[in-house]
């Protein structure tokens, strides 16, 4: 049987690992832009240079997997086509190509490798006394506002969002933006409307909608939406944000050889996470295993634990939540929490490397 897997970031990696523990006889072909597993959870510490979010791809797969670098352009009718041409043929897929960022004009994002990087580089260069602006009041900007002020005292970091921590109740809320405070990050409760561009590369005039403006010598995309259009490019059925539409399986509705996982997937319910992508890339994988031993599938069903979100090396929050992902009131903060969200984004790496876990 010939698996061919499109896309190796968290449910991608999970998914071959775990098809290549179970079914010993499969084909599995991994495709993936980069001879890297991108840790994308750690982008924010690639850019403030507290941690490398790359490892070799080669290091987090089986023996026995195939990997292809490449961006596959096309799914057919039973194989993939690459961008240089070449087409690989399957059995089964898993589409699991992640999401993206739309970053607005004059910023630059947070939530792709690419972004990161530039990034990186932009924020050694600026000298002291420099501002940053991170927009997006969600998890991703959090962090990134956070570990930017953490490394660089010397300049000012505002976060922008509408509101700041909105994706906490009450109590976890105050307690994040008590941290980023401490860290002399500025908040500011607005929505960014443009970015004009300056002089430099990445200097502009940030303006909100409230009507204020503001220089910024860098303004950082902290926002993760949208998917690749893959799916959508190859005909299969998607929801209005180009998520593949799937059965209670995991397989898409156009092509039941097909599994959709992770971010990509228009899982009922789901939020864009590493704790939706390795339960989805297990649910599938075992799916598949089941239909192969002749047994009837079991439909996916949500099981979150909590919001985590780091502000800085030494702080964190972490939220408890419902298996549905709905919001408990309890919370935890500070160095506890830390060391909680810390183990959370090993044991996402563990995860992917070995297929277990979940
Ligand atoms: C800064 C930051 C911090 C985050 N922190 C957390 C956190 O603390 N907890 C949490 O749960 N989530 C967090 N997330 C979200 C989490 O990273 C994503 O939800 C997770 O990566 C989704 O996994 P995935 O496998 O679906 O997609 P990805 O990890 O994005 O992997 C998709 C892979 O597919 C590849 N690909 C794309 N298009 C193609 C193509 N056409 N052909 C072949 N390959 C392709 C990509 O290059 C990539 O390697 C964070 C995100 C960011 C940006």
């Amino acid at each position: 049987m010939r698996i061919v897997v499109i896309g190796a970031g968290y449910a991608g990696t999970f998914a071959a690992n775990r098809l290549a523990r179970k079914l010993k006889s499969a084909e599995i072909t991994v495709v993936n832009p980069r001879p890297d597993f991108v840790e994308r959870v750690r982008l924010h510490q690639q850019l403030a240079g507290t941690a490398t979010a790359a490892a070799p791809l080669a290091s987090m797969l089986r023996d026995g997997i195939t990997s292809h670098v490449g961006t596959v352009d096309k799914i057919g009718n039973g194989s993939v086509v690459l961008d240089h041409g070449e087409s690989v043929d399957f059995d089964y897929a898993f589409l699991a190509v992640g999401s993206t960022a739309r970053p607005m004009r004059g910023t630059v994002p947070v939530g792709t490798w690419e972004g990161a990087e530039q990034a990186r580089v932009a924020l050694a260069a600026l000298p002291a006394g420099g501002t940053v602006t991170v927009v997006g009041g969600g998890p991703t900007g959090i962090e990134t506002a956070a570990e930017v002020a953490g490394v660089r005292p010397d300049v000012r970091v505002r976060l922008v969002g509408s509101p700041v921590a909105g994706c906490f109740s009450d109590g976890a809320r105050r307690r994040a933006r008590a941290g980023l405070e401490r860290l002399r990050v500025d908040i500011v409760d607005d929505d960014v409307t443009e970015v004009a561009a300056g002089a430099g590369r990445f200097d502009g005039t940030v303006h909100l909608r409230s009507g204020t403006a503001f220089a910024s010598d860098l303004t950082l995309w902290a926002i993760v939406a949208g998917v690749p259009d893959l799916a959508a490019r190859s005909g299969l059925a998607v929801d209005p944000e180009g998520r593949a539409i799937v059965d209670e399986c995991l397989r898409s509705v156009t092509d039941e050889r097909i599994f959709a996982v992770g971010d990509c997937a228009a899982v009922p319910g789901a939020r864009f996470a590493c704790q939706s992508a390795e339960p989805q890339a297990a649910h599938a994988a075992d799916t598949l295993v089941r239909l192969v031993e002749g047994r009837e599938p079991e439909p996916y069903s949500l099981r979150y634990l909590a919001v985590c979100v780091s502000v800085g090396r030494r702080d964190a929050v972490v939220q408890f939540a419902r298996r549905d992902d709905t919001l408990r009131r309890a919370y935890l903060g500070g160095r506890t929490a830390a060391v909680l969200k810390e183990v959370a984004c090993r044991g996402a790496r563990f995860g992917a490397r070995t297929g277990t876990g979940v």
